[in-house]
């Protein structure tokens, strides 16, 4: 690794027993996928199944807060709050960990015609204490889009989808340590981009991380070479997003998608999203098919959870 583990925040976490209990600061482990497409192109995927570290706690974002959790308790702040979509997966994941580590927890939802009876997702967050106050677009927009800065200094201010310093640093920690000597590529989906980031910054040059946008646009790709650039990333550390994936934009399916998701759960056992983790392997099948990984190679994909909000397309879809 090139940045030390965060054994001091770790530390704080550890000495947490609801923690402790809960699971979630057991390293998630790593299973080896058979699916006769990869067999057929002598690539080996192994999956880090982050989606069953926790039942209720999406994956990737409990990396993402973790080290926020260590940062109110430390302060003393006494609430967490965040933003997101009716549908956001860090909304419900904050919602939980907030009520394990008992603190308080705002969410500012996105759309004022909502309530919290809106979906599932909501009804979980406001069943664990979440106090959700559904704002405008266009307030949403412009809370967003600045540095939100609370009145009260006993409130911890975390951004969309979990994306601060503090998110990339837990994400450096999601990794088993001999990723580096077992793996030439790693897969994920990406976001807002914290995970891809803390996962770059996390492994040597020797390995590749490719990042699967979910957002339609180029933009996600300057966007992360400006990010790694504020990280100082060691010059030649490969690292590639993929902007071509998207299916129609951020929560947007289309047949071929679904049909992937279906065939691919059938024949592997393993269960993806449509908003995310489908979306990558879909293209990690793709560019298999199309010869773009050598033979021999061995990747690892990061399933990064999100199966919570897969209630949402079962209810559109019937
Ligand atoms: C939020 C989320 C992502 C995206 O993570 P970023 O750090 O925002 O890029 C990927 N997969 C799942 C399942 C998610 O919930």
């Amino acid at each position: 690794m090139f940045f030390p583990p965060h054994s001091d925040l770790e530390h704080f976490l550890q000495q947490m027993p609801v923690l402790v209990d809960s699971g979630l600061l057991q390293s998630p482990i790593v299973e080896s996928l058979s699916y006769p497409l990869f067999v057929a192109h002598d690539v080996q995927v192994d999956v880090l199944r982050l989606d069953r570290l926790h039942p209720v706690i999406s994956g990737n974002k409990w990396f993402k807060l973790k080290y926020n959790l260590v940062h109110a308790l430390r302060n003393g702040q006494h609430t967490l709050l965040s933003f997101g979509g009716a549908w956001s997966n860090h909304l419900h994941a904050l919602a939980f960990a907030a009520q394990l580590t008992g603190l308080k927890c705002r969410g500012l939802v996105r759309g004022e015609e909502l309530d919290a009876n809106a979906n599932p997702m909501l009804q979980d967050a406001q069943r664990w204490g979440m106090q959700l106050e559904f704002v405008t677009r266009s307030r949403y927009r412009d809370m967003t889009r600045g540095e939100f800065v609370a009145d009260d200094p006993g409130v911890c201010v975390i951004p969309e989808g979990g994306d601060n310093a503090l998110g990339v640093l837990g994400c450096m920690s999601l990794l088993p340590a001999d990723t580096g000597e077992l793996f030439d590529q790693v897969w994920l989906p990406v976001g807002t981009g914290c995970t891809f980031a803390g996962v770059r910054l996390a492994l040597p040059p020797s390995v590749r991380v490719q990042g699967v946008s979910v957002l339609a646009g180029e933009w996600p790709r300057q966007q992360m070479e400006q990010r790694l650039r504020q990280w100082r990333l060691p010059a030649g550390s490969p690292w590639h997003l993929l902007t071509d994936y998207h299916q129609g934009g951020y929560g947007r399916v289309s047949a071929p998608l679904l049909s992937f998701i279906a065939e691919f759960g059938d024949n592997t056992g393993l269960q993806l999203d449509p908003v995310y983790t489908g979306k990558a392997l879909f293209a990690l099948c793709d560019q298999v098919r199309q010869k773009k990984i050598p033979a021999g190679s061995r990747v690892l994909f990061i399933h990064t959870g999100g199966l919570q909000g897969v209630r949402g397309f079962q209810n559109v879809a019937g």
